[in-house]
């Protein structure tokens, strides 16, 4: 342990002198040192001893009546906290976290939540710039355009969050017939687009043959890819449509918390989601999930749950979005989720599962244009265009105020983001294309 030392300040150099001497014929070790802050002097120096001559000192000093300053125990200047402050240091547990992101190892669920929480510049700007450098090396510069037909609003399900479940009265039903979702796709065909997702509201109407149907003709006249995302099915059903040609399948998990998972789907089941899940990727489809931020009660640790729910199920897509409050639902006056925490859950969506699509999605679009720039920025990969007919858009309205994603929207987020378009976009075809 470290002896304790004491500081004599005297009044001027000549008692200092005097004093030094005096104590010194005393036997008492004396060094000289710069005077502390705390005695006021400025460049003056002081007379150093241990802690265990403090009595003799002061005695020596009364006896022969000399004026001092001071006595001062010695302090260390203490710069701990100095540099994070001035610095924005980061921390020893974000140390360790990127030293495992830095040589591949997986992260547990607490240092996931590090990542989503923590208020440290210097960290935050860390964590979006390791996660802009694994979407290049892992998916690279390219922004992948897929295209969405909402063909029905119709739903059986009563989830408390979504603008169309089926006790909403406030808004227009709608069902897109055969030849008007493959005159869209021919749309889509012409300015290149390559896959097109099919998403409906849970509708009873729309039969598996139906669907069948209508990927046959798509797969036939344009030999496009198909992401179909019509909620849950039975084994079966997902069976057939996987034969009939479909690729893909979106369907979300919204939330892993699954409390707040059966507060706002109240038909649903979360071990059946999940379990349809495993069939999907049983059948073959590449699977695509995603989760809400901002719901009633969800926590960053809950969000850290969700990506490793899409770490350890394989997912292949994950579209992480803002809850939006949607009109005419029991959700309608909650306050939307924010910004910032979607994109950071982008980010470490992308340094947690690595190798997977990352749309920058329409609902962060949806609150602030510039916000798929930053999610693009931010590791995601691809764009969404909402290519449902114009008459029939707004009302598929899932949530409030939703964007409109067409090309020009998305080839602006791509330059904006100096990202690549990709080949297959013929950019200076196709209706929706610049006048
Ligand atoms: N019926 C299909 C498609 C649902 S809509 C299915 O169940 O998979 C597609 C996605 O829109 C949902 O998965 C959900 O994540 C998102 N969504 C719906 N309502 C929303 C809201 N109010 N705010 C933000 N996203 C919402």
């Amino acid at each position: 342990m470290e002896i304790q030392k004491y500081l004599l300040v005297s009044i001027n150099s000549t008692e200092m002198v005097n004093n030094n001497k005096m104590l010194s014929e005393n036997a008492i070790i004396t060094e000289l040192v710069p005077a502390p802050p705390e005695s006021g002097s400025v460049c003056a120096i002081a007379i150093r001893f241990d802690k265990e001559h403090l009595l003799d000192v002061e005695n020596i000093l009364q006896k022969n009546k000399s004026a001092i300053k001071g006595i001062y125990p010695e302090k260390k200047m203490k710069l701990a906290g100095f540099l994070e402050k001035k610095l924005g240091l980061i921390s020893e547990d974000f140390i360790k976290i990127v030293n495992k992101i830095i040589v591949g190892d997986d992260l547990d669920i607490v240092q996931i939540d590090y990542l989503l929480s923590t208020d440290n510049k210097k960290e935050i700007e860390t964590i979006f710039s390791l996660a802009d450098t694994i979407r290049q090396k892992t998916v690279g510069d390219v922004v992948e355009i897929r295209a969405a037909i909402e063909f029905s609003n119709y739903c059986k399900k009563a989830c408390s969050y979504c603008g169309i479940n089926r006790t909403n009265q406030i808004i227009n039903r709608y069902r897109m017939s055969d030849e008007d979702i493959l005159r869209t796709v021919g749309e889509l065909d012409k300015i290149g687009i390559k896959t097109v997702i099919l998403q409906s509201g849970e509708d009873e109407q729309i039969s598996i043959p139906f669907l069948m149907a209508i990927m046959r003709s798509i797969k036939e006249t344009y030999n496009m890819r198909i992401t179909l995302s019509v909620g849950e099915k039975t084994f079966e059903e997902y069976k057939t449509l996987k034969e009939a040609g479909a690729d893909n399948f979106l369907l979300k998990i919204e939330t892993t918390n699954k409390e707040i998972f059966k507060e706002i789907h109240p038909d649903d089941d979360y071990d059946y989601r999940v379990q349809c899940h495993k069939w999907l990727k049983e059948l073959g489809y590449i699977t695509g999930s995603g989760n809400m931020i901002g719901l009633p009660g969800q926590k960053t640790i809950d969000i850290a749950s969700d990506i490793v729910f899409f770490k350890e199920m394989g997912i292949n897509m994950i579209g992480v979005g803002p809850f939006i409050p949607a009109q005419g639902t029991r959700f309608e006056e909650l306050p939307h989720g924010s910004v910032d925490l979607t994109l950071r859950t982008v980010a470490v969506t992308r340094i947690v599962c690595k190798n997977v699509y990352i749309p920058a999605t329409t609902a962060l679009a949806s609150l602030d244009k510039e916000a798929q720039v930053m999610a693009l920025n931010a590791g995601a990969n691809s764009v969404m265009l909402i290519s449902t007919p114009e008459n029939l858009r707004k009302n598929y309205c899932i949530y409030d105020n939703k964007n409109m994603i067409d090309i020009n929207s998305a080839l602006y987020a791509i330059n904006k983001a100096k990202r690549k378009i990709p080949a297959y976009i013929k950019s200076n075809e196709g209706a929706n294309l610049c006048e």
